[in-house]
């Protein structure tokens, strides 16, 4: 049976042709399951429900709940995160992903031998030739407590961080420190990003945008519903990394079919498409991609655009970028 049965194949072969990026993977929430059922065949026998496509969560608390059962028992030390790292990568790079930026929870130097650093050089080394991998740290917004401070100071001199992202539940408020964090991490040469717009309201993308003044947004969805925010993030040229499928099966949006990223696209906000957590989804890019077109009705040039977005969000070579700009505008010509 052809991999490409439950959907047009030419759809299929096209979304394989563009060359891709993905920009919002937490690395603990990529962890192949091929890799828990190695570590324990009885207890990971079976895939997580919510891999299941009508599966909905009923809560972030059952998600989070879900993830941690999941990831404790890998995640153990920078070696577990290199070999996680290297089959995420190839799994990537046989859809034809060629830029990735993953984040990873840097709390967990408090629970693991490693440092930091470490996690950062083994997540970096496991990519593979011919695409370019940028590592992230993950902060969480209510975790500035014991040696995380520290830890942070020491982060802003890490060679191979790419930079800072802001994770955690939006039900808690952006604290003090983070600002200063955000500020102190620019001014060191990282990048800066922060979740938001996902279960909080535009008000909180505002937040992020004017307040820790960050240009790229994870998720940024719900910012549709405030017509100055869309317009604040056209303005200032941010960039939301969005996740159709984990927004559907979070309950954050109703379907694709219903979800914004088509208006905020139309409202000139630069849109990226990722996975989030495929660990917990069971969902590709390639599906991704798919489900936009055969569930929301996405032309080949509205995913070529999305495809592009990516290549123009992201910091790379001039060659790498210059390169897939210049195949997807072939492929636009194409079509599907
Ligand atoms: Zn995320």
């Amino acid at each position: 049976m052809s991999e490409c049965a439950s959907r047009p194949c030419d759809l299929d072969e096209f979304v394989r042709r563009l060359p891709k990026t993905e920009t919002h993977l937490h690395l603990e929430g990529a962890l192949p399951y091929r890799l828990l059922q190695q570590l324990d065949p009885v207890r990971f026998a079976q895939p997580p429900p919510s891999w299941a496509p009508e599966y909905c969560f009923g809560s972030f608390t059952e998600f989070d709940n879900l993830i941690i059962g999941l990831l404790s028992p890998w995640f153990t030390s920078a070696g577990r995160y290199h070999a996680a790292a290297a089959e995420v990568f190839r799994g990537l790079a046989a859809q034809n992903v060629r830029y990735v930026e993953t984040s990873f929870h840097l709390p967990i130097v408090q629970f693991i031998g490693d440092r930091g650093d470490a996690i950062v050089q083994a997540i970096q080394d496991a990519a593979p030739a011919g695409m370019t991998v940028r590592v992230f740290a993950g902060l969480v917004r209510d975790c500035h407590t014991g040696p995380i401070p520290a830890v942070i100071a020491d982060a802003l001199r890490w060679k191979w961080l790419a930079g800072f992202d802001l994770h955690g539940h939006e039900t808690l408020p952006l604290e003090d420190w983070t600002a200063e964090v955000w500020r102190r991490a620019r001014d060191a040469g990282k990048e800066t990003k922060a979740h938001a717009g996902e279960f909080g309201a535009a008000a909180n993308v505002r937040a992020v945008v004017e307040r820790l003044g960050v240009r790229r947004v994870q998720h940024g969805v719900r910012a549709i519903e405030d017509p100055e925010v869309v317009a604040l993030l056209v303005r200032e040229g941010v960039t939301l990394d969005i996740t159709p499928i984990s927004n559907v099966k979070l309950g954050v949006v109703p379907s694709l079919r219903e979800h914004p990223l088509r208006a905020l696209l139309a409202a000139g906000v630069r849109c990226t498409v990722s996975t989030d957590d495929p660990l917990i989804f069971g969902n590709t890019l390639t599906d991704e991609y798919c489900g936009l077109a055969t569930e929301a009705g996405f032309t080949g040039a509205e995913l070529v655009q999305v495809a592009r977005n990516g290549f123009l969000a992201g910091t790379m070579a001039e060659t790498t970028r210059a390169a897939a700009l210049a195949e997807l505008a072939a492929l636009e010509q194409e079509g599907y």
